[in-house]
């Protein structure tokens, strides 16, 4: 089994901390993990996020703390020493990009003389607004316009040609807030988008276990997404080695 997506993000560049990460792998029975970082931790990528910073003092704050913190280049030389060490468990090194529309060619500049094993696409924002940084942010808001919002983002994603798999599809869902429309018809064309792109997408763990609520892909999303055969795989969104494979029996039961 593999876990598709586990972010370093605190833990130094090292051979050691990967296999910090390898060993609580290996102790859920996993076999190979999916590594990858958000793209704004490094300076490379916050020229994308200039418009958003200005249209949001939130972000602009949020990002003068993270934005820009870690080195490319050193997690690139992390992902070849890799490549050439003897760890317990398979390896493949991406990036999570927060996907932007109109910001494909910017995005495809950058990534493309990266030596790295996919690119997995996010929708973060809608507009300019972070739906998935506070339940407070949403105050005050149209929910069934920041839902339209976010499949339209995600269709967009899915038909750039960037991307090898969509993270969290239906992370919109974070604070228990539903569309008073019947989604499932954003939810089929988004499944056929993905399977035309040749893109898999996550079943994740993250979202709930930040937020509670459903574990997963809603149940009619996860079905669209079978009836169009797109590959679904197993995702803990990790940010520390303990949570490495967290709730994939639970996952892969659903
Ligand atoms: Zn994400
Ligand atoms: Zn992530």
């Amino acid at each position: 089994m593999t876990d598709h997506h586990i972010h370093l993000e605190n833990r130094p560049y090292t051979l050691e901390a990967l296999g910090e990460f390898c060993a609580a792998g290996a102790a859920r029975g996993l076999e190979e993990l999916w590594l990858l970082e958000h793209c704004y931790l490094f300076a490379e990528f916050l020229p994308m996020y200039e418009g958003l910073r200005a249209a949001n003092p939130f972000i602009d704050g949020w990002l003068h703390k993270k934005g820009g913190t870690r080195s490319l280049k050193g997690y690139l030389s992390l992902a070849e020493q890799a490549r050439n060490a003897a760890l317990s468990l398979r390896l493949k090194f991406g990036l999570e990009i927060c996907y932007f529309e109109g910001q494909e060619g910017f995005v495809r500049a950058q990534t493309g003389p990266l030596a790295l094993d996919f690119l997995l696409g996010s929708v973060h924002f809608v507009g300019d607004f972070a739906f998935d940084h506070s339940a407070e942010l949403w105050q005050g808001r149209d929910v069934d316009e920041i839902h339209r919002g976010f499949f339209k983002t995600s269709l967009a994603l899915a038909g750039s040609g960037l991307f090898s798999g969509l993270a969290h599809p239906d992370s919109i869902k974070i604070f228990g807030h539903r569309p008073s429309f019947d989604p499932r018809p954003h939810y089929q064309a988004l499944a056929r988008a993905l399977s035309r792109g040749g893109l898999y997408a996550e079943q994740n763990s993250g979202v709930f276990r930040r937020a509670g609520g459903e574990l997963g892909l809603s149940p009619a999303l996860l079905a669209a997404l079978r009836a169009e055969n797109v590959l679904v795989f197993l995702a803990s969104d990790a940010h520390v080695p303990k949570d490495v494979g967290a709730c994939f029996e639970a996952l892969a039961g659903l």
